[in-house]
């Protein structure tokens, strides 16, 4: 049976013989559904007609982008090599013969964690890619899973350790169980937090903000916002790297503190 993926937030659903009436996550106020109505495609029909660029964004930290644009809404994962195996953060909606080759090229993957469902992607088929390695969900967005799967781990609680000096740390507000990755072990010795939509980087340099919906401009409530500034201090890093080219650096822990900050204030 194919797999349907919606052509605007890029989520595959489970299989079936036909598409599904509508897209939750988009449907959802975070996202929207465009004036010409749903429309699917079947990931595997395009997927060796487009290919992966590489950015290396540092040593060891690879952010992934699809060429030419395929469906979504340009999620770029960040690949990142441990000292302990190869961890992917979010997902792109493309796997195909010459990225899993690229991949296993560079040591292989060895578990994927996903920030919040706008991210999901094909996420099932890149876990089935690499001998059905687990796929890290925090438990609360568990109702937004499209493609169920054995893979998927649900986490609990406000923190899980995958490896010495690999952590996710759950800070909802955008999702319930927005979630963002810290990694102790950069080659420069500092830390970096993998942060996405949950602590997301703006177009101005080193800028900062925090939102329920990005598209639909609606605000998180501050005290929202104040238990992400809680519960990320005491982590260090350097370097904030979001899914859309914009990163934060340097001290960007203490420029995330500032932010939850401006934005308090902003909403006085
Ligand atoms: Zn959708
Ligand atoms: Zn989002």
């Amino acid at each position: 049976m194919p797999k349907f993926t919606c052509k605007v937030c890029g989520v595959q659903h489970s299989p079936a013989q036909n598409p599904p009436a509508r897209c939750l996550i988009c449907e959802d106020d975070r996202q929207y559904v465009r004036a010409e109505g749903q429309k699917w495609v079947e990931l595997a029909q395009h997927k060796n007609q487009h290919d992966t660029i590489w950015h290396k964004v540092e040593d060891n930290v690879y952010r992934l982008s699809i060429t030419p644009h395929l469906v979504g809404i340009g999620q770029d994962p960040h690949f990142i090599q441990t000292q302990n195996g190869n961890y992917l953060w979010d997902c792109m909606p493309l796997i195909n013969d010459q990225l899993i080759e690229d991949i296993k090229a560079k040591g292989g993957l060895k578990a994927i964690a996903i920030s919040h469902p706008h991210f999901y992607s094909n996420v099932v088929d890149w876990s089935q890619a690499f001998d059905n390695i687990p796929i890290y969900i925090h438990i609360n967005d568990r109702p937004w899973v499209q493609e169920a799967s054995d893979n998927i781990l649900f986490w609990e609680g406000d923190e899980l350790r995958l490896e010495d000096d690999v952590t996710l740390i759950k800070c909802g507000g955008h999702f319930n169980g927005s979630s963002v990755m810290h990694w102790a072990g950069a080659s420069d010795g500092q830390g970096i937090l993998f942060a996405n939509d949950t602590i997301c980087p703006q177009k101005r340099i080193n800028s900062i903000s925090f939102m329920y919906s990005f598209p639909n401009v609606i605000p998180l409530p501050a005290r929202k916002v104040a238990h992400i500034g809680k519960i990320i201090a005491p982590y260090k890093f350097d370097r904030l790297y979001g899914a859309f080219k914009e990163n934060v650096m340097p001290n960007a822990d203490q420029l995330v503190q500032q932010a939850v900050k401006r934005y308090i204030k902003a909403l006085e």
